[in-house]
């Protein structure tokens, strides 16, 4: 019997392969001295042997879409060579079905394509050992090699029955009820309501383009706010979670703290404020390359003061400065608030942030787990998805499209693939959204000429949306003109900028 394996993953250590191929030849030999199994496979005078080969997603999806036309990523793939059912040879073995490696007579049965990095994460779900996943998928294809089969309803049970078997006669048995009981474990390790030693709510105050967005994309490893070089891109309280053994961090993302013009502006203020009152614990982020604090920042110090929560300096952009020149930064801002602490960072290099986080951290208080850990943002990916458009609004258009446009998702419909288990097994989403402008000269900016800047906004929308969805998205943009809905209540409240009371 010759098993090879051929590791092409990095996702899979020499250790970890060195421990797969032991428990599978153990259970290749086990397979083989079933009495099942074709004598003549039995009594060959040549070594059986299986080539493993253990490959990344896209490796596996590729073969997926070439062999079996799913563009899909799986655990394994299994190529037989014989002609067998249910172990037994559907043709006499002839001359050409071995082959010899130096004098070593072999007979192949076939191929076996693993993907480790979908294993752990099966084996994770299940709660159950990678070894005894990886093993459990080679055994599946060792078995599909020889014959056996589960799909168009045949011999499932055996197959399956057989599987469990050999797991067993190998050492590494189903624990009793498994799945189940191994799920639950996996959400007690972090229930919500669990008691934390730190947790609550940090209000991330500053003014616009400091890099609020930034530290929450660089916190949660994923693009939640929106970043732009235009200021106050972020409308909505987004939050973005922090989530550790001992600890979790809830974000609100606050525009910036500004003089009310209009009405939404008003709004935006209040929204801020609403955020720090409702917070433990107030950061305040400032631009090192602006050594002096400005008015905004100076009334959010005071208002830190005002409602008692313990306020930290985050000097952002630490990478575009020299480390002198913030001292006298430094020197100013703390004439404006007892800090409790001072931290230079770069969100934008993640530079300072584990930093920040522990001093976040060490002013919370205990409290119960608020949110499941999974759970990275309460907002709905339809809402992220406006926000991703409205972005690629500001990024094409110049200062003749102000903050004043709105996007209205009008439908956000999943499709969902044929096989799909859950309902995140989509095949598509299929986005209508409208960009709700104030004149009819801004449409046609909007426009573009023959229609290219909406395209190219969709465009560019569409692909951040499918980033952030994990799955294909269409997309259809229309332009709308209301006027003046930016000091009309009616379209504030339509458009979710409800002022709330508390
Ligand atoms: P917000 O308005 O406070 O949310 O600011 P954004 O997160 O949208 O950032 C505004 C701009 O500053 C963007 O162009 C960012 O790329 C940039 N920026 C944010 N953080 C850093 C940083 O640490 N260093 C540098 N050099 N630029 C940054
Ligand atoms: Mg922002």
């Amino acid at each position: 019997m010759s098993i090879s394996i051929e590791n092409k993953t990095r996702s899979f250590s020499k250790e970890e392969a060195e421990v797969f191929v032991s428990y599978v030849e153990k259970a290749l030999s086990l397979i083989l001295s079933m009495d099942y199994i074709d004598k003549a496979i039995k009594d060959t005078d040549a070594e059986i042997s299986v080539d493993i080969r253990l490959v990344g997603s896209d490796a596996i999806r590729k073969l997926n879409a070439q062999y079996r036309e799913k563009d899909k990523v799986t655990d394994v793939l299994s190529f037989p060579i014989l002609d067998m059912t249910d172990g037994k040879l559907q043709n006499k073995l002839m001359p050409y079905d071995f082959s010899y490696d130096e004098d070593k007579k072999l007979l192949p049965i076939g191929d076996v394509v693993i993907c480790p990095e979908r294993a752990r994460k099966q084996a994770e779900e299940y709660g159950h050992s990678m070894d005894r996943e990886m093993v459990f998928l080679a055994v599946h294809s060792l078995l599909h090699l020889l014959g056996f089969d589960h799909e168009n309803g045949r011999d499932e049970d055996l197959m399956f029955s057989k599987q469990e078997e050999i797991m067993t006669g190998i050492g590494l048995p189903r624990s009793s009820n498994d799945d189940s009981k191994m799920i639950e474990s996996v959400e007690d390790d972090h229930p919500v309501g669990e008691m934390l030693s730190h947790c609550g709510y940090c209000a991330l105050v500053g003014r616009p383009n400091v890099g609020k967005s930034t530290l929450l994309n660089t916190i949660s490893g994923m693009k939640l706010a929106i970043t732009s070089h235009k200021p106050q891109t972020t409308r909505n309280n987004i939050q973005a979670i922090y989530n550790r053994d001992d600890a979790q961090v809830i974000f609100v993302d606050t525009p910036g703290i500004h003089k009310p013009q209009s009405k939404l502006a008003e709004f935006m203020v209040d929204s801020s404020f609403r955020a720090a009152k409702g917070a433990d614990v107030v950061v305040l982020m400032a631009d090192g390359r602006f050594p002096k604090p400005a008015n905004v920042e100076i009334r959010a110090a005071e208002m830190a003061r005002k409602l008692k929560k313990p306020i930290i300096l985050a000097v952002n952009k630490a990478d575009a400065v020299t480390k002198e020149s913030l001292l006298p930064l430094i020197a100013n801002y703390s004439k404006i608030a007892d800090f409790v602490d001072i931290v230079p960072i770069s969100a934008l290099k993640d530079d300072g942030v584990d930093e920040l986080m522990d001093v976040i951290i060490s002013k919370l208080p205990s409290a119960p787990r608020y949110f499941p850990i999974e759970e990275v943002t309460d907002q709905s990916e339809r809402e992220i998805s406006a926000e991703l458009i409205r972005e690629q609004i500001l990024h094409y258009t110049n200062e003749e499209i102000p903050h004043g446009t709105a996007v209205e998702i009008d439908a956000f419909e999943e499709v969902l693939k044929d096989d799909a288990e859950d309902s995140y097994d989509r095949s598509l989403i299929k986005i209508h959204a409208s960009i709700i402008c104030e004149r009819d000269s801004h449409k046609s900016i909007l426009l573009g000429k023959n229609g290219q800047m909406i395209k190219r906004i969709g465009t560019a929308a569409r692909e951040n949306i499918e980033k952030m969805t994990d799955c294909k998205v269409f997309l259809d943009l229309h332009i709308k003109v209301r006027k003046d809905w930016k000091n009309r209540q009616v379209f504030l409240d339509e458009f979710g900028y409800k002022k709330k009371e508390d």
